[in-house]
């Protein structure tokens, strides 16, 4: 295999060495091909069709010479059995077989169709649902264009491999075979000099072929780019333009498409060499043999209609050879997308997603919950420790904040929690157990997050709720917006629960989004809850009407608190503050007010404007 140089290697350790063997790459190919094996019978068929169309239109050319023949008063008898057939008669065969020929096609056509469109959705729908259930590692190392661009791009390169380049191989493949046969069967001299011409043109395929393999993934991997770009601008649009940025943005997605103009540029001279010396040596080789032809009909040793069948089997044969060279260098393109597709399936994930759901419903945890000692690095900058050896615990029940500078480590402390990450060193202990010895089902099962900036999926409101618990009864999505203060507004939307929401739908505003964040919590009914305080100050009817939903979702049960205003905090249980990923401070909101020189009360002097002293 000869892979670019120039092109990026795949992040995944030794996904794509080049100096790995041809054999090895076509091996883990062709575990893709596993994906068509819950379609074979249909597959296999879709193939016995097409071997009897191509086999069908090998008759063409015969039957041809044998009309020209006929024409010239020269009877020259069929195969099978010797039969003399008239004009008229062979013309007719003609037709029937091309009746025929064409049914099969057809079939097979259609078949390979079904069986690589169903193969691919299979495989669609295996490849997201991998990259879901992969830990928040992987992810620190990919971005979202990348791994799109491999759902869409690769994926559709593979299936044009399944629905064209496998059954026109093979089609092809008949037609060379039965086409050389039948020639030389006719003869051998002239068979011989057109087989003569094969070798230097399929070694300029091959070695060409191989090139634009290696160009592909490059092109590929540009596009991929490009289209990083793209998403992440229009993720973003109201920051590129509170910014200004539309030109930038657009420049830096210039870049990349002339990088990938550059590759598929050299990639396309690369073919266009190909196709022409392809041409010129197959209309070459048809040259030589329609010379040697002319001279063998002039020695009276070949009939006019013989000549033109050599003609038409040498036209069937040189296109297959120079077919060959397509379908090769698409065979190539193949290997660059299965190889990062590949990497994709062989990662570990963290959830299952691709098994059913386990039914039993998850054990409620009582909710208490220790950090002993916690040190974290993030895997993408390990010299950096985001927590460096904290110590906390929430009983539970209780309330606890989370107070801090920005940067300190709180939010770096809840996705412990939620077990996105584990610890380097430490223990989490939830009701008093080891955080990694409990299935990461029940431990993510038993919590849920209101973060400060809601996420609302292109749905209706009812789904946008349902979201913390799907199997939950439109009486239990109602109740939990009520408690949650979020059924009145929903209800003055003419269309109620089923309002769409989302890009395409009604806009809801900062409050409304934290409360249906509320009631989905609510739904849940978690052991633990997360809550990120919004820092944007809402208005004091809205501000109100949360902190009453709140009070309720607080209740019973044990709350994180991410506070950044310390006027929200004044009544829960323990106050921790975090500094520069450690615990430095913690107690009750008078406690730690009554500390001198002490964080939380220098802060606290800050947004309540009080003397400190
Ligand atoms: P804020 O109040 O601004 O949200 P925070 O206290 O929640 O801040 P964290 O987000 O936990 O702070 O960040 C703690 C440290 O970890 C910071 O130095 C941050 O740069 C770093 N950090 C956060 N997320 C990642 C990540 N995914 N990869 C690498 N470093 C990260």
């Amino acid at each position: 295999m000869s892979s670019d140089p120039s092109s990026p290697a795949p992040a995944a350790a030794g996904a794509s060495s080049p100096s790995r063997p041809r054999t090895e790459s076509l091996r883990q190919a062709s575990r893709i091909f596993r994906y068509l094996r819950p379609y074979r019978v249909r597959f296999a068929s879709a193939w016995v069709a097409l071997l009897i169309a191509s086999s069908l239109g090998l008759a063409f050319p015969y039957l041809t010479g044998s009309l020209l023949d006929a024409s010239t008063g020269r009877f020259v008898p069929l195969p099978f059995g010797g039969v003399t057939l008239s004009l008229n008669q062979i013309a007719l065969l003609l037709v029937g077989t091309l009746g025929v020929q064409a049914f099969f096609s057809f079939f097979s056509s259609y078949g390979f169709n079904r069986c690589s469109e169903s193969a691919l959705a299979d495989l669609r729908r295996e490849t997201f649902g991998r990259i879901l259930g992969l830990p928040m590692s992987f992810f620190a190392h990919r971005r979202v264009g990348e791994l799109s661009s491999r759902l869409s791009a690769d994926l559709t390169v593979i299936q044009e491999t399944f629905t064209f380049t496998i059954p026109q191989f093979l089609r092809q493949a008949v037609l060379l075979t039965g086409g050389i046969g039948l020639i030389v069967a006719t003869s051998w001299r002239l068979g011989g000099v057109m087989i003569s011409t094969f070798p230097v043109l399929l070694l300029a395929a091959i070695l060409m072929g191989r090139r634009i393999r290696g160009l592909s993934r490059s092109a590929q991997d540009h596009l991929g780019e490009g289209g990083t770009v793209v998403e992440e601008s229009l993720h973003g649009i109201v920051n590129v333009k509170a910014f200004g940025n539309e030109r930038f943005e657009l420049s830096r997605y210039a870049a990349h498409l002339s990088s990938y103009l550059g590759v598929v540029l050299r990639t396309a001279r690369l073919r266009a060499s190909l196709v022409s010396f392809i041409i010129f040596g197959v209309f070459g080789s048809i040259v030589l043999v329609f010379w040697y032809g002319a001279r063998l009909m002039q020695a009276g040793q070949l009939t006019f209609g013989e000549l033109t069948r050599f003609i038409l089997y040498t036209t069937f044969v040189g296109g297959s050879v120079a077919s060959f060279a397509e379908v090769f260098s698409q065979v190539q393109k193949t290997l660059g997308a299965t190889e990062r597709v590949r990497e994709l399936l062989d990662e570990s994930p963290e959830v299952p997603v691709l098994e059913p759901a386990p039914r039993d419903p998850v054990p409620r945890f009582r909710g208490d919950v220790e950090f002993d000692n916690v040190v974290f690095r993030y895997p993408s900058r390990p010299d950096v420790a985001a927590l460096r050896g904290v110590t906390l615990q929430a009983r539970a029940g209780e309330r606890i904040a989370l107070v801090g500078p920005s940067g300190a480590g709180k939010s770096t402390l809840v996705s412990l929690l939620l077990r996105l990450y584990e610890p380097n060193s430490g223990q989490l202990r939830l009701d008093g157990r080891p955080a990694d010895a409990i299935p990461l089902r029940e431990v993510r099962g038993n919590m849920a997050i209101v973060p400060q900036e809601v996420l609302l999926f292109g749905g209706t409101v009812e789904e946008n709720i349902r979201y913390g618990k799907p199997e939950a009864t439109r009486d239990e999505v109602i109740a939990a917006a009520r408690l949650a203060a979020c059924h009145e507004f929903i209800e003055r939307f003419p269309e109620g629960y089923q309002t769409r929401v989302g890009d395409r739908g009604v806009k809801l505003s900062g409050g409304q989004r934290q409360r249906i964040a509320i009631a989905r919590a609510l739904l849940k009914d978690p052991a633990i809850l997360i809550l990120d305080e919004a820092t944007s100050s809402l208005d004091s009817g809205s501000e109100q009407l949360i902190q009453q939903a709140l009070s309720v979702l607080l209740k019973d049960r044990t709350a994180f608190v991410i506070a950044h205003r310390l006027s929200t905090i004044r009544q829960v249980d323990r106050i921790y503050v975090i500094e520069d990923g450690a615990v430095t401070e913690s107690g009750t909101h008078d406690e730690l007010l009554a500390k001198e020189g002490g964080t939380y009360r220098r802060l606290a002097a800050l947004q309540f404007d009080t003397p400190t002293s």
